[in-house]
């Protein structure tokens, strides 16, 4: 990265001899102009090129306070009475056609201030280095009795004409907001259910950039704390768009004030959604566990393929029938091995659902395995004899009272006598309840455990630690954590502060940690539901990937996560989790394109299913006899390019590539969405060397034309035939 040129930016205060009543004030950094508003300090306009890069936002921020029992206050900024930074006498420079110039030195930049009646204080200094605009908050005089909950600004709106780049579930672009209803409050809701976006957990990166015309704006949090964040937006009318990274504040200085050491970074760029994961992926580089890549086990490198099924039900496995299927006893699943193993020529790994001696999705006990420990020792060792290998799926960090796929699984007792609610997460208002997979028609009824607290953490290290010891090679004991994140806790009688800060994020980082040890003893490798969130990766670097999953949100995946992650993260293409209906062969081919080794899904007698949620008998797949062969012919790729494939990194296109648009119809846990994708998916990568390569596959099972432009104008265009992969070499 480069090093900030702060002699670069220039500050203007207009009319400053009337700041302290109503000053225009505006910025320069690097060619580009962020001029705020006159009354509010908000965010009125960035420029850069001669473009506009935002709309005017509203306020300036937004906050919430919280009483004594948990009853949030919300401030916006407008209640305030707001004071633009006035810089001191000796910094003064010429008056020029009634502004007033200052050289930019950050420690010598105004601070702007907002005052509230009730003491509150809010400041925000900016900076301006290298075209980027660094706004640092702080909060000053929270009234006592009160709590800060979280902090929401700078604020920036954007024309809704824009794409946005939104790293939730995997990533993806936004084209169309109308799909969201309005939504004026910003404030992502604690407990909301899986749309929300939170970060670090199943929102991975704590950016999110607009653009069209590959004129665009970069909004960050450069926080080396990963205090979690919502990465969101919310469709404030029909022409604008507002961006929060709206922040938690747990993390108070001796003084009691939220005063953080990270900025929020606000800048224009050129490009579009991979110049924008650019800019992240050389500050993730600067971080911790990034400066080389994962010791990863010797079988990575052989491309196993996941041959991924329940023991238990026949697909979709909500309700209460639950019977061993056809892979139970455990060894007989091994002439589905040993079938695929032949097919694909490959190594397998089986990896395992419903498999846990508790219940199926029963956290955190798993162990005996379900018939116990000499039956899947039978199993285990027929698959490492023939060199393959296995794994299972666990179900996170919660806590299971009574499960709802087998009534008689209940741990209701044991919860009482050992006093066991006290290590559970809780709520604003002390309350207790639980996110994912509960209900009474879900898989569970239980809780979120508090992973800050001694009692969970002996408890899921002891359960890693009987899972590796057995001789389990790759354990998924994060599902459901999912980016390996957590829940956030306001328990006011844990040992850790009561509003969520970064603390949050260290404690799962140092789980994580432990049981990586634990698990490493032994040769077990641990991840998570989706790809890691970025404080994540270093610990877990191979995960189940999720990137239809923004088809939810009436998004469009693009692979943002492999273009900074892939290099330090390769993960798998999954048990495809919601997906009820969608090409199979692109979503395939999508995820071979983003550099995930592969997996395929069983389903009755042998056969495999196009996804998860399918139930066995409502899921012909009549195809499934090409998408093998598809499987192989990637996976024999990745064999040849595990160089690219495995450790390298993404890159931008080299060459042009068109092929002819299509519209793919799909359908997510009842959401039918569509999109439109090209017939040919195509990615780009750099190895260690610095060589480079590319990809470019015909996902339909009909010839499709690709144009390939080269650098130096040349253009040609090739027929590839169904289903078939060309290599794109660099010249
Ligand atoms: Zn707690």
């Amino acid at each position: 990265m480069r090093k900030p040129d702060f002699k670069s930016a220039l500050i203007t205060v207009a009319a400053l001899a009337a700041a302290t009543a109503c000053a225009s004030i505006e910025f320069k950094s690097g060619g580009a102009t962020l001029r705020l508003s006159e009354t509010r300090g908000a965010v009125e306009s960035l420029v850069a090129d001669g473009a506009e890069r935002v709309v005017p936002a509203a306020e300036a921020f937004t906050l919430q306070l919280l009483d004594g029992k948990g009853e949030p206050t919300r401030l916006k900024s407008s209640e305030f009475a707001f004071e633009p930074g006035v810089p001191s006498p000796s910094e003064t420079a010429a008056v020029v056609g009634g502004t007033t110039t200052l050289p930019d030195v950050s420690s010598k930049l105004p601070c702007l201030a907002w005052r509230h009646a009730n003491g509150l204080v809010v400041k925000m200094k900016i900076e301006a280095a290298n075209g980027e605009f660094r706004f640092k908050p702080s909060v000053e005089g929270v009234p006592a009795g009160m709590l800060l909950e979280w902090f929401d600004g700078p604020q920036v709106y954007i024309s809704s004409d824009r794409t946005l780049y939104w790293p939730y579930w995997d990533g993806g672009e936004i084209a169309d907001y109308a799909h969201r209803p309005y939504s004026p409050s910003g404030f992502v809701k604690r407990f909301s259910q899986s749309r929300s976006c939170t970060y670090p957990e199943r929102c991975q990166m704590q950016f999110m950039a607009a653009y069209r015309d590959g004129k665009g704006v970069y909004f960050s949090a450069v926080d080396n704390r990963h205090t979690p964040k919502a990465v969101e937006w919310e469709r404030v009318d029909d022409r604008n768009v507002r961006l929060s990274l709206q922040t938690f504040c747990g993390d108070l200085d001796a003084e009691g004030a939220w005063r953080p050491k990270f900025y929020y970074s606000l800048r224009p760029y050129e490009g579009g959604w991979m110049e924008a994961c650019e800019i992240y992926r050389c500050w993730v580089r600067t971080l911790p566990g990034f400066e080389k890549p994962p010791k990863r086990p010797k079988w990575m490198y052989d491309s196993p393929v996941n041959l991924i099924y329940p023991v238990r039900g026949e697909g979709r496995d909500k309700g209460r029938d639950m019977k061993p299927n056809r892979y139970f006893p455990y060894v007989n699943a091994m002439s589905a091995v040993v079938k695929y193993g032949k097919l694909l020529d490959s190594r397998v790994m089986a990896l395992l659902m419903h498999w846990e001696g508790t219940a199926p999705w029963a956290p955190p006990y798993v162990w005996p395995p379900y018939g116990g420990e000499a039956e899947l020792a039978k199993f285990r060792d027929a698959l490492h004899a023939r060199g393959d290998l296995l794994g299972v799926y666990c179900s996170g960090t919660a806590w299971t009272q009574i499960s709802s796929i087998i009534p008689e699984y209940s741990q209701e007792q044991k919860f009482v006598d050992e006093g066991l609610w006290r290590y559970m997460v809780r709520g604003p208002k002390g309350e207790i309840t639980a996110r994912s997979c509960n209900g009474h028609d879900a898989q569970r009824l239980g809780y979120d455990m508090c992973l800050a607290e001694d009692w969970p953490i002996r408890t899921v290290d002891e359960e890693v630690g009987k899972m590796a010891r057995f001789g389990i090679d790759y354990c998924q004991f994060f599902d459901q954590n999912l980016g390996g994140g957590w829940r956030l806790c306001y328990a006011r009688h844990h040992r850790h502060p009561p509003i969520p800060g970064a603390w949050a994020t260290e404690a799962m980082s140092a789980l994580q940690n432990r049981l990586v040890a634990t698990a490493g003893r032994h040769g077990m490798l641990l991840g998570c539901e989706s790809a890691a969130a970025t404080p994540y990766v270093p610990n877990l670097f191979y995960n189940d990937s999720r990137p239809m999953i923004i088809l939810m949100n009436h998004g469009r995946p693009v692979p943002g996560i492999a273009f900074v992650f892939h290099e330090w993260q390769c993960n798998f293409s999954g048990n495809m989790c919601v997906v009820e209906d969608g090409d199979p062969f692109w979503r395939w081919t999508y995820c071979f394109h983003q550099g995930d080794m592969l997996s395929l899904i069983l389903g009755a007698d042998d056969r495999i299913v196009s996804a998860w949620m399918r139930e066995w008998r409502n899921d012909p797949f009549p195809e499934q006899d090409e998408l093998v062969p598809l499987v192989k012919r990637f996976n024999d790729i990745r064999k040849k390019h595990p160089s690219f494939l495995l450790e390298g990194r993404m890159i931008r296109p080299f060459v042009k590539c068109e092929s002819r648009p299509v519209t793919l119809s799909c359908s997510l846990w009842g959401v039918k969405n569509s999109m439109e994708v090209e017939e040919v998916l195509t990615s780009f990568w750099e190895n260690a060397k610095g060589e480079r390569i590319g990809f470019a596959s015909n996902w339909q099972r009909k010839p499709s034309e690709l144009k390939i432009v080269y650098a130096d104008g040349r253009a040609e265009t090739r027929v590839l035939a169904p289903l078939e992969t060309i290599v794109l070499q660099a010249r």
